[in-house]
């Protein structure tokens, strides 16, 4: 029997082009700040709980909707943003396709509420599964907000996909960083479960973002790329090769305002670094490029997270050049090893496979010769057996990491602060570390309560005395809140050594006398010379007599 063809019900084509764009509250939360961004906002703040996965709102002050464009939007293949086919090869919103609204509504409940300028009230429309069940006439500000409740609530197989509150979560602020590093006049602020993880003002200076988003320490590594070629260009920031990562995650790419992933720039980006970093690492780049509207395909995904450009040699020779250019006129030594803002890492194996050939190092007996440093970054030693090559940073990092936990032989100097640094900072951030004040004490860490918005540090570890507090609390805050509640104290602790550690650790690119080299190597061994840094990155290389002497065929 030759099966019968139905035509599905709209609900369920509704469903089934849903299911294109919408996987997660990151891909929902993706669509509505496009939305607000494509209505000029300057401010657009997100709230979420649950990871996204209960409830999600967006509101911005962008230019807002009548009440018939409200109730249009809600609709299938409804856009203000093309009007005929020749406005697909010419798209500069990031929006076109007319699907984000009508889609989460259909696998949510949903309400918009919106008031444009020229209007005296605002309108609140309600939809459940697709359905108005409610449009009232109602007082709100200028602009848009969007409230997404119970996502997939109707499709229970894709709510069972949604993975756990910390990786929507963190799939959330991956999502955010992408429209914020690239719109920096923009103010953008995340709220996660009434805490927030970021307050964003709007800048000018695209590397004060940068810097807002990813840290001083990455910030520090980056040069500018500015580079053009006839009507191509490309602008941003990229790492000196002092700064290397484990993963391309640390690579934004846009193309004419539209954050993509896409292979020709990936391996332009590459093709740039090859021979200064080495194979199977990373630089951090945030890179805008900008080709003529025509030259580029944005209709390849329904989610427009991929596209085709006309001429990708053209674009790979433009990307690498403008790198190559920018790599190797700007400045070539700084400090290195980021601090991670958002990955967590797990704890070192302590005892883990810890050098062998070296001999154990004793006041009277030094059998090893410090042949020098490596871009003021490596350090290289000679001993009987053969050469190690260590990473300054991260072997001090690891030792006070230790020191920091209480291991080791000595104990971390605590500096008193004579008068309180006051460091001011949201009200959420002000209780969350005041929770696990007792944690930092252990380290030197000493803060206390001085209003609701603000902490008064009054010591310090020692090492840190030259390091901007204020910064490292707030980073230290976005930590612990990813680490969630559910977890150990064992984790918040290790979190908070973990960064100290990498904020009071030598830097990457500084020149080491022989006896700060001598008292470093000295602390690293009597730990038991481990072979990693706290974040579990190797520190160590050997090479033995043998197998140097075997490259020129000597034995
Ligand atoms: P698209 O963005 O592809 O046009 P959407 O379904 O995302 O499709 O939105 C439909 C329309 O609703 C948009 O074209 C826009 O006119 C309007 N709209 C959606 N969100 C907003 C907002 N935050 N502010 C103003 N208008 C909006
Ligand atoms: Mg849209």
């Amino acid at each position: 029997m030759t099966p019968a063809i139905n035509i599905l019900s709209p609900d369920v084509v509704c469903k089934i082009a849903a299911g294109e764009v919408i996987e997660r509250p990151a891909s929902v939360l993706k669509e509505l700040i496009e939305n607000s961004l494509d209505a000029n906002s300057s401010t657009i703040r997100v709230t979420i709980e649950g990871g996204g996965r209960n409830h999600i709102v967006v509101s911005d002050d962008g230019h807002g909707m009548n009440r018939e464009d409200a109730l249009k939007a809600l609709q299938r293949h409804a856009t203000s943003k093309l009007a005929n086919e020749e406005d697909l090869y010419r798209i500069t919103t990031l929006g076109f396709r007319g699907e984000a609204l009508p889609s989460i509504a259909a696998i949510s409940r949903l309400t918009l509420t919106t008031r444009s300028h020229d209007a005296s009230t605002g309108i609140r429309v309600r939809v459940e599964g697709g359905h108005i069940v409610e449009t009232v006439e109602t007082g709100a500000p200028y602009g848009t907000r969007v409230e997404v409740d119970d996502l997939f609530y109707n499709l229970p197989a894709r709510r069972k996909f949604l993975k756990g509150e910390k990786t929507e979560a963190a799939h959330v602020i991956e999502t955010v960083v992408r429209m914020a590093l690239d719109r920096y006049a923009v103010a953008f602020r995340l709220i996660h479960d009434g805490r927030s993880l970021f307050d964003l003002p709007p800048t000018d200076q695209e590397l004060a973002r940068i810097r807002a988003v990813m840290g001083k320490e990455v910030a520090s590594h980056l040069v500018p790329v500015n580079y053009r070629k006839a009507d191509y260009g490309i602008s941003g920031w990229v790492s000196r090769p002092t700064l290397r990562k484990g993963s391309a995650k640390g690579l934004y790419t846009y193309v004419n305002g539209r954050y993509v992933r896409d292979k020709t720039l990936s391996h332009a980006v590459s093709a740039a670094y090859q021979g200064l970093i080495p194979p199977k690492t990373y630089p951090v780049a945030i890179l805008a490029v900008v080709i003529p509207l025509d030259e580029l395909d944005v209709n390849v995904h329904p989610t427009k997270l991929e596209i085709r450009f006309k001429n990708s040699s053209e674009v790979h020779g433009m990307v690498t050049h403008g790198l190559m250019h920018a790599l190797r006129t700007g400045p070539v030594d700084g400090p290195s090893q980021p601090e991670q803002p958002t990955v967590r890492e797990k704890e070192p194996s302590y005892h883990a496979a810890v050098t062998t050939v070296m001999p154990t190092l004793t006041e009277e007996c030094w059998p090893w010769r410090t042949v020098g440093q490596l871009m003021n970054s490596y350090l290289v030693v000679e001993f009987t057996e053969g050469v190690v090559v260590l990473d300054q940073h991260a072997v001090h990092e690891r030792v006070l990491y230790e020191q920091l936990r209480g291991r080791g032989p000595a104990r971390l100097p605590q500096q008193r602060l004579l008068i309180p640094q006051l460091c001011d900072m949201t009200g959420d951030v002000v209780a969350l570390l005041l929770e696990h004040r007792s944690e930092m004490e252990t380290m030197g860490l000493e803060l206390e309560e001085f209003g609701a918005r603000t902490v008064a540090v009054t010591a310090v570890p020692a090492v840190l005395h030259d390091e901007d507090i204020t910064s490292l609390l707030e980073s230290l805050a976005r930590q612990i809140t990813l680490i969630g509640k559910a977890d150990s104290v064992g984790d918040v602790v290790h979190t908070i050594a973990t960064m100290v550690a990498c904020r009071g650790a030598i830097k990457a690119g500084r020149r080491l006398h022989d006896t700060e080299v001598r008292a470093l190597l000295q602390q690293w061994d009597a730990l038991g010379r481990p072979t990693t840094c706290p974040h579990g990155r190797p520190l160590i290389k050997e090479l033995s007599w043998g197998e140097i002497e075997r490259w020129f065929n000597r034995s």
